[in-house]
């Protein structure tokens, strides 16, 4: 069965594995050893895919900036699934991250028919009580669509780089959508886009943490990102085989070419509206690549590319520098060629008033089930937990909910429960038990039928009890504090 993806009905997943192959999305498993100290979402596989997030966690081991940015729908309450984002957008912004948070307010808009007063009080009594709750920090900015002109200024010119067949192919719009609906769309295009213009630092990584249903939203943006910059680095082929870089630009002023060509250092050939890079080098890196790979053992993946980086290499230090080390050693030069000439790029698209926009990075995580089991729904309060219910009434929804336990106790003693089955350990593992190896423990317990659903939900009851306790007491205090944080509200 094809996944549809579909980001205004809450569609479930019924593969994820299914979306690595159809949207290209990659599993997160992979990247998993480049991040340091990952999320307990990450080391748990609650997030099971992403898209370029290397760029993101090579930003965190580096120091280099990087930004998380999010949006919320403000169109009812706000529930432990919406937690889940806001605990990755607070862990990035924590990793060192500027992070930005939209409230979608044109969305609801547009969608829901919302009025703007109803969505301005959803989105600060709701989600930007809770956001703050968790720990977002005052250097962050929240804003409403509405009432931010960057915003909408770049989704007006998003615009003119998407047309109506485009949002048919992506969210399958017909003639019955309205105009609104799909300004919203680039709207939200645009708050994924807006941390890398110029007045809030220029390019640079930007992560969206999501659910698979977003997914679209991601797609467009990545595709916008390329059509608006004013160039496009590429890979090329020779026709020797041998690879080398090209910028490529469609409609940038003469003179911003020949101002590339000025900058980028090493061998450049110039044509009418593309120049090639033959030779860039970078010194520093390759003295301290030199240094590192005199090692006789990593010479057996000799490759063409290599030797002539390493000829090149040869030519401008004195090094001996051995045609037949490591592959890696390629892809490191390569690699950091191309970081290189990515920030000239920017540079040069910046002074000549063009953008030079990274596609954004994603990471994708696992719905949470309904408390009774099947999707959770806004409309039957007893699938989900609020953040803003009444710490009691949560402890009671948790003793309600739906488990992956036998009929009776005899059974679960011979047979154990079902743990990948039950809302009740999925609470637990999302939320509840912060450390792994008390989850691991029962976990096996429930499998071997030493571990009984009575004691389980007391346990995550207890939890439940506590958590929204101090979390609707946090919402109280950043109440008092909403004017210490950076939030731009419609006018
Ligand atoms: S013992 Fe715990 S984890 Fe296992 S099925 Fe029952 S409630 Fe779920």
């Amino acid at each position: 069965m094809t996944n549809k993806l579909d980001p205004w009905s809450s569609s479930e997943i019924n593969d994820y594995s299914k979306l690595f192959e159809e949207f290209g999305i990659s599993p997160f498993e992979n990247v998993l050893p480049e991040i340091p100290s990952p999320h307990m979402y990450m080391r748990r596989r609650v997030i099971f895919g992403h898209r370029d997030y290397e760029q993101i966690a090579e930003a965190m081991r580096t120091g280099a900036p990087f930004s998380v940015m999010d949006g919320f729908m403000p169109s009812g309450k706000v529930h432990l699934g919406h937690k889940m984002v806001m605990d990755q957008i607070i862990w990035h912004q924590q990793k060192g991250a500027s992070a930005f948070v939209g409230i979608a307010d044109r969305e609801a808009f547009s969608v829901r028919g919302f009025s703007w007063q109803k969505c301005r009080e959803i989105g600060v009594e709701e989600y930007i009580l809770s956001l703050i709750a968790l720990g977002f920090k005052p250097d962050g900015l929240i804003y409403f669509q509405s009432g931010c002109g960057s915003v909408k200024d770049l989704a007006f010119e998003l615009g003119v780089k998407v047309n109506f067949s485009e949002l048919s192919a992506i969210y399958g719009f017909s003639g019955e959508t309205n105009l609104s609906h799909m300004i919203s769309v680039a709207t939200q295009a645009a708050d994924i886009l807006q941390p890398q213009l110029e007045e809030f630092g220029g390019p640079k990584p930007v992560v969206v943490p999501v659910g698979p249903d977003q997914d679209p939203h991601l797609r467009l943006t990545r595709g916008l990102a390329g059509k608006m910059s004013m160039f496009r680095v590429e890979e090329r082929e020779n026709a020797n085989g041998g690879k080398y870089l090209s910028v490529r630009s469609k409609g940038a002023p003469k003179e911003a070419l020949q101002e590339l060509k000025k900058q980028i250092p090493g061998k450049v050939k110039l044509y009418e509206e593309h120049l090639d890079i033959i030779q860039t080098p970078d010194y520093p890196f390759l003295e301290r690549l030199v240094s590192q790979i005199n090692q006789p053992e990593k010479k057996r993946y000799f490759t063409a590319e290599l030797e002539e980086v390493s000829k090149f290499a040869n030519e401008i230090k004195p090094y001996e520098f051995s045609g037949y080390e490591e592959y890696f050693v390629f892809r490191k030069v390569w690699k950091l060629t191309r970081k290189i000439l990515d920030e000239i790029v920017a540079k040069v698209a910046a002074e000549f008033e063009g953008y030079a926009f990274i596609p954004p990075a994603s990471t994708y995580h696992r719905f949470m089930s309904g408390l009774q089991g099947g999707k959770m729904s806004s409309s039957i309060p007893d699938s989900y937990i609020a953040l803003t219910d009444d710490p009691k009434e949560g402890a009671k929804k948790v003793k309600r909910a739906k488990t992956g336990g036998c009929v009776t106790l005899e059974e679960q003693k011979k047979l154990g429960g079902k743990p990948d089955e039950c809302s009740v350990f999925e609470l637990l593992l999302f939320h509840l038990a912060e450390n792994d190896d008390e989850l691991l423990e029962i976990r096996e317990e429930c499998v071997c039928g030493t571990r009984m659903c009575g004691s389980c939900k007391q346990l995550a009851a207890e939890k439940m009890y506590e958590f929204l306790k101090d979390h609707q007491e946090k919402r109280e205090q950043a109440r008092e504090h909403l004017d210490e944080y950076n939030i731009i509200y419609k006018k």
